[in-house]
């Protein structure tokens, strides 16, 4: 496959920005080299964009034409899910099982929205006179899309199918560490029949293209999913131009142990939670909170199941723990690990690189669980996007939700309990914008997500995902024949 070329409003050009490595974290290796977008390719994208949501071939097709496009992008997504999982583990390190799960997420992304399109209702509301009220939905324009290198597909689908479902144009920046499967995205969808200039795919630095996006004066919209620190700037940078925007930010997310939690199903959900994705994952389970009562039965167990955990390739079949996306990213977890065992942390396992010949060249960490610290620790206070778990201990209701609530972050979080009223009341009570009772990690495209506080603002997925790109627009048809009396 040829990665040189960037997708710019419909064609395939060499992009000003430049020829960049993509390295396999799994090896150190040069997967191939692709193509970077330059300034005024970010200028190129918008006013294609712009001509193509003016254009009446898309802006008269009706909602169940586009959806047949999208419903085609799904079904063409879901037939190449072998290609796009090889490609992915080698950009991302990932499992080979995780990136076929994403892939498969991002086709039944699209068509869930192409039937949530066909679905949508406009409203005719109360009338307050004589006049018909109508209360209308319309596209934004072009919509920026920004995304980071986690879960590349899936996220790329989760902004650009509702986007256009939506009637808009989309600019997508990929992360710099995982655009391969972007572009080979953006080939998947131009073959499907989507008019032209609607999609455009433009790798390259965040500081660089994803500025010019954000600030260029033809996007109206920016749906971005990242770190919280270029959330509130991409955020300031909107407030200047009166533009909306859609943040999916970080998270250190709390899992909770009643002492009637079922132990096996609680440690098999703990272990998901944080050590699934190596750990770089916004929804990572990073803080555990076990009941005191249970907590010297619970950890060793917890421990020993950790130990067993396989690390390796994505490649091999077995692998559970693949390696993280680069080395420098290992290295900063690394990093936290060290500067935690500093600050008095106990390592409980892991905590380093794993031994062998198969890892050296790897950007490999393994799963590591720290105790021996309180909430207001740095490490439970800052996101690791890494392998780590940090356990504590918690005494009654009163003192977890106040540990569990103590926290920047609010993007989500677990509770493992057969008391299914307990489990409701603490869900109820806990600022964050996703909570699992007895499971975790688990996503419907139907059931919106985002986060609370420093973790977001806005909300994806969802039949309203697609209301979410439109500008509301009210619409009043005067039924008396006669001139209004004041006239
Ligand atoms: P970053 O915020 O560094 O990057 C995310 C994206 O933003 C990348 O494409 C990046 O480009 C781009 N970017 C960087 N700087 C700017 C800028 N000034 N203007 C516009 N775009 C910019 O985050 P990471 O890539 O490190 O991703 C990890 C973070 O994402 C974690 O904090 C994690 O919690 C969060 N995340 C949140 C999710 C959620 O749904 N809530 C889901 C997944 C991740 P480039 O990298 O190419 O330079």
């Amino acid at each position: 496959m040829d990665f040189t070329k960037i997708f710019v409003g419909g064609d395939w050009r060499t992009g000003r920005g430049g020829l960049v490595d993509s390295i396999n974290p799994a090896d150190g290796r040069v997967v191939t080299r692709y193509g970077t977008a330059g300034v005024d390719d970010v200028k190129d994208a918008v006013a294609a964009g712009q001509r193509a949501v003016a254009d009446p071939e898309w802006r008269a097709m009706l909602p169940h034409q586009r959806a047949r496009i999208l419903t085609r992008i799904g079904d063409a997504i879901e037939a190449d899910v072998d290609t796009i999982s090889v490609l992915q583990t080698a950009d991302t390190g990932k499992s080979r099982a995780e990136t076929r799960a994403l892939a498969l997420s991002a086709a039944s992304t699209f068509r869930y929205f192409a039937a949530a399109l066909e679905t949508m209702d406009e409203s005719l509301t109360s009338p307050r006179g004589r006049y018909l009220t109508l209360s209308l939905h319309e596209p934004i324009g072009v919509i920026g899309a920004i995304t980071p290198w986690n879960s590349p597909i899936a996220s790329d689908a989760q902004k650009i199918a509702p986007a256009l479902a939506a009637g808009n144009a989309v600019v997508l920046k990929p992360a710099e560490w995982t655009s391969l499967v972007s572009l080979h995205l953006a080939g998947i969808i131009a073959a499907q029949g989507l008019p032209k200039g609607l999609l455009s795919v433009l790798p390259g630095p965040g500081r660089i293209i994803g500025e010019a996006i954000v600030r260029h004066p033809g996007v109206g919209k920016i749906l971005f999913t990242g770190g919280t620190a270029t959330g509130r700037r991409i955020a300031a940078a909107a407030a200047e131009k009166l533009m909306p925007v859609s943040l999916e930010l970080g998270g250190k997310s709390p899992t909770i142990v009643l002492p009637d939690a079922d132990i096996d199903q609680a440690i098999a959900g703990i272990l998901f939670g944080i050590f699934s994705s190596s750990g770089q994952s916004c929804i990572a389970g990073s803080r555990l909170f076990v009941a005191r009562s249970l907590y010297d039965a619970f950890v060793p167990r917890l421990v020993e199941r950790t130990k067993a955990l396989r690390v390796g390739p994505g490649t091999a079949p077995d692998t559970q723990v693949a390696p993280l996306v680069s080395t420098l990213h290992r290295d900063t977890v690394a990093d936290f690990v060290e500067r935690a065992l500093a600050d008095g942390a106990t390592l409980l396992c892991g905590g380093g690189r794993p031994e062998g010949a198969l890892y050296d060249n790897g950007a490999y960490y393994l799963p590591t669980i720290l105790a021996g610290v309180t909430n207001d620790a740095a490490i439970c206070r800052e996101e690791v996007f890494g392998p780590v778990l940090v356990v504590m201990p918690f005494d009654d209701e009163a003192d977890l939700i106040a540990q569990a609530n103590d926290s920047v972050y609010g993007l989500a979080a677990g509770i493992w309990t057969q008391n299914f009223p307990r489990a409701y009341a603490l869900a109820r009570q806990l600022e964050v914008g996703t909570v699992w009772i007895n499971t975790y990690k688990q996503f419907s495209i139907s059931t919106p997500f985002g986060g609370w506080k420093d973790s977001g603002l806005g909300r994806e997925k969802g039949r309203d995902g697609i209301r979410a790109h439109m500008q509301q627009k009210s619409v009043y048809v005067g039924l008396d024949p006669s001139p209004l009396p004041w006239a």
